[in-house]
């Protein structure tokens, strides 16, 4: 192995804003699925595991630099989809190199949930894995379906649960505007349905913004798709937030880059507010506008 002092980092870097303060770690590259059609963020980046030595020598690396680290972010868009075993291993390397680290998180798509037991959930959760990010995007079976996700609305309740019982916490993603145009209001209730019978701590509501590497872009030149307004993306936050009604409260954030007017609240204390405040936008916005700064965004 060539030795360097660089930690090994391929493509393009992606972690939630809240992520921040937490190390970065390449376990693997790219996305295992990549196929979503509006999906660009990989795009160009092969999948690939990083080979232990790899992963030693990058944990080497953090020891000196940050060597009291209590979190770990897991670089690529889903390294939970290694298998059980390596992600013990992982675990266990982590901990020889930095054992202040209180757990371990990173994307994990529905599908990595579901070939683990319940039991090597509990596991993993002992090991440290927890507050995992999942992208669920939508919990309406057309849409998912239609984006090619690769799994159903009853695939993310199934394996939420899953985790839930194993006691890991995590966080999932509404795609706002995924369904396409006219179809906000039935996305956003399906979803209610679903994410009302699980239990993530944030919501986090990213609006669709269709970059040219995707498919879901030549899909709409050749007019196969044709984007939700950017009104009736605010119609269908409206909605969602009106109808999920989960047994525990959460927090909703629709403030990155792609939402034109950040939101944020805790759900149900501040669900009132949070219309309100979308009812104001619904009717002051222009179409025009918010369009012209979608279009300016250059990057997730
Ligand atoms: S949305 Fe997530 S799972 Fe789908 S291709 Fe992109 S990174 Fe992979």
């Amino acid at each position: 192995m060539k030795c360097t002092t660089e930690q090994h980092f391929t493509g393009q870097i992606w972690r939630p804003p809240f992520e921040a303060n937490s190390v970065l770690l390449q376990a693997t590259s790219g996305c295992s699925h990549n196929k979503c059609t509006f999906c660009s963020l990989y795009h160009g980046t092969k999948f690939r595991a990083s080979p232990f030595a790899e992963i030693e020598h990058d944990l080497q690396i953090i020891q000196r630099s940050q060597p009291h680290a209590r979190r770990v972010w897991l670089t690529g868009a889903n390294p939970f989809c290694l298998s059980y075993e390596k992600l013990v291993e992982l675990a266990l390397l982590i901990r020889e190199y930095l054992p202040n680290v209180l757990n371990i998180g990173g994307f994990a798509r529905i599908s990595d949930i579901t070939p683990k037991t319940r039991a090597e959930w509990a596991d993993l959760r002992r090991l440290g894995y927890d507050r995992i990010s999942i992208g669920t995007e939508s919990g309406d079976d057309l849409t998912l379906a239609r984006m090619n996700k690769g799994y159903t609305a009853r695939d993310i309740v199934e394996q939420c649960v899953k985790l839930q019982d194993a006691g890991i916490e995590y966080n999932i993603t509404y795609l706002n505007g995924l369904a396409g145009a006219g179809n906000g209001t039935r996305n956003a209730i399906e979803t209610a349905k679903i994410y009302s019978q699980i239990r993530p701590f944030i919501i986090s509501v990213v609006s669709l913004t269709v970059f040219p590497e995707s498919q879901l872009y030549a899909e709409i030149q050749r007019g196969e798709y044709a984007e939700s307004s950017e009104l009736e993306r605010l119609q269908e936050l409206k909605t969602l937030i009106e109808n999920l009604m989960l047994d525990t409260p959460f927090t909703l954030l629709a403030n990155t880059v792609s939402n034109p007017i950040p939101l944020t609240g805790v759900i149900p204390q501040e669900r009132g507010r949070l219309v309100r405040e979308l009812e104001t936008m619904i009717a002051s916005a222009h179409e025009d506008e918010l369009r012209k700064y979608r279009e300016g965004i250059r990057s997730l």
